[in-house]
């Protein structure tokens, strides 16, 4: 799911009107995607504002990754707009790519290359000024000065998801997209990652959309969740407030719940 290069080397690019002010990173408007009958995606609208960590959650199937991969450019929408701090993806795709960058389990980095190899060949692929010193840096944020001249196909999975999460960053984007990030780790390393990525939002400034199935870990990083059920925002709002709201005992009774209803249909105490 890497994005091809050429969408990284954007040149300086100021927005001329950011959607919804300036905190705003994220703006998704009436996102539609269509495959054949299906509507993947479903006229959705959210936005994402700085230092603000979102969860897109929803059963499998329910659209998540089709609209993370339209964020990245990697699929068109059907209709609807993307914004990218400020940026119309549509019409300055370069541009608003450039201040994005993400991270995910099925986009494995090159095995082959040590993990400052591969620090150093996307700091390149995305322009990354003064590389040699950004590069020791998140060596050391990421605590991986004594695997930097590991294979990355050697590493352990939560080895393997540091040297992602610091390749994601690499370019300091406004916006990081994760998508199952702490996938195949062990708790302790699972938490490691989730202590990581709530710093990113406030010390990088940047905002966060985090898909996961975890609804423990998603009431401890998300501030806000959206959850998607057939390519449309059933419910959305503060994860450790939504259940009590809505009659349940815990997210992931509500989880349950909501991914269960047929669409159109009222979810108890879900207006
Ligand atoms: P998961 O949690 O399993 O990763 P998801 O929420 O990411 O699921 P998507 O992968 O976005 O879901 O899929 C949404 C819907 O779109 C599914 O019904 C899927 O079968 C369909 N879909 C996705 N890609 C295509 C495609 N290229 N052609 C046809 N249908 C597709």
């Amino acid at each position: 799911m890497h994005a091809p290069p050429d969408h990284h080397r954007a040149p300086e690019f100021r927005a001329e009107s950011a959607p919804s002010g300036p905190d705003v990173v994220l703006s998704v408007a009436e996102l539609y995607k269509r495959y054949g009958e299906i509507a993947a995606v479903d006229r959705i609208s959210f936005q994402v504002r700085r230092r603000e960590v979102v969860g897109l959650l929803g059963p499998n199937g329910a659209g998540k990754t089709t609209t993370i991969n339209m964020i990245l450019g990697v699929l068109s929408p059907t209709t609807g707009r993307i914004h990218i701090a400020g940026i119309d993806l549509q019409r300055h795709r370069a541009a608003a790519l450039a201040q994005a960058n993400f991270s995910a389990v099925y986009a494995a980095l090159p095995g082959n290359l040590t993990v400052e190899q591969n620090l150093r060949f996307f700091g390149l692929v995305y322009s990354v000024a003064g590389l040699g010193e950004r590069v020791e840096t998140l060596l050391e944020n990421f605590d991986l000065l004594r695997l930097r001249n590991t294979k990355c196909g050697l590493l352990s999975s939560g080895e393997q998801t540091r040297v992602a999460l610091a390749k994601a960053v690499l370019n300091r984007p406004r916006l990081l997209l994760l998508d199952e990030p702490t996938a195949s780790l062990d708790p302790s390393a699972a938490q490691t990652i989730r202590t990581r990525i709530r710093e990113l939002a406030v010390d990088g400034d940047c905002g966060i959309l985090w898909t996961s199935h975890n609804m423990y870990e998603v009431e401890a990083v998300c501030d806000r969740v959206l959850f998607l059920s057939r390519g449309k925002i059933l419910l959305e709002g503060d994860p450790r407030r939504l259940p009590a709201q809505h009659g349940a005992a815990t997210l992931e009774e509500l989880f349950i719940r909501l991914a269960r209803e047929p669409l159109g249909d009222p979810v108890q105490g879900v207006p």
